[in-house]
């Protein structure tokens, strides 16, 4: 039977996630695999499953964290607390490229979060094109088919008509 305080805690936090994984913005609804509740600061080292400690992450982040809560930036080789998306507004920390296909570290909380967890792996990139595709380039790239898709339609509905004033001057001659 499901447990309905876990049921609660989940519809709660998917609310407060607006469906999306905390880390890297994916919308649950265009994922194969259910997301999971994670546990922000892991449970072995003592945290509980309460709302401040639990955020909606896609399986594939939710792997890559793991238990980790800290990881190395690069830049100064020191460990750096991993982002805390109860405690933290993930825009402080990161932000998009301007095609929105990758996520950029502001900080450094960011940049390692970004690295550690893989924030911008092959798949998500996949998604994002589809996801946040620049509508006017694709009409750009597609526009010899949009055109001839046009001119086709054009055509059947100019061979339409012309029957039709065949058929209404049958009718009027006869
Ligand atoms: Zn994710």
């Amino acid at each position: 039977m499901p447990d309905p305080g876990r049921s609660t805690l989940r519809r709660t936090v998917e609310q407060h996630a607006k469906g999306r994984c905390e880390y890297c913005q994916s919308p649950a609804k265009y994922s194969t695999q259910r997301f999971s509740l994670e546990h922000i600061i892991p449970r072995s080292q003592g945290a509980t499953t309460s709302l401040d400690n639990i955020a909606l992450a896609c399986q594939g982040c939710n792997n890559h964290k793991y238990n980790k809560v800290n990881a190395v930036y690069i830049v100064t080789n020191k460990l750096v607390a991993l982002f805390h998306p109860r405690t933290q507004r993930w825009q402080d920390h990161f932000t998009w490229d301007e095609r929105f296909e990758l996520i950029i570290g502001l900080t450094a909380t960011g940049r390692a979060t970004v690295e550690a967890l893989q924030l911008n792996r092959p798949e998500l990139i996949n998604l994002r094109k589809l996801l946040y595709a620049d509508i006017e380039q694709v009409l750009r790239e597609k526009k010899p088919f949009i055109l001839r898709c046009m001119l086709d339609g054009i055509k059947k509905r100019q061979g339409r008509m012309v029957k039709w004033h065949r058929f209404a001057l049958s009718v009027s001659i006869t």
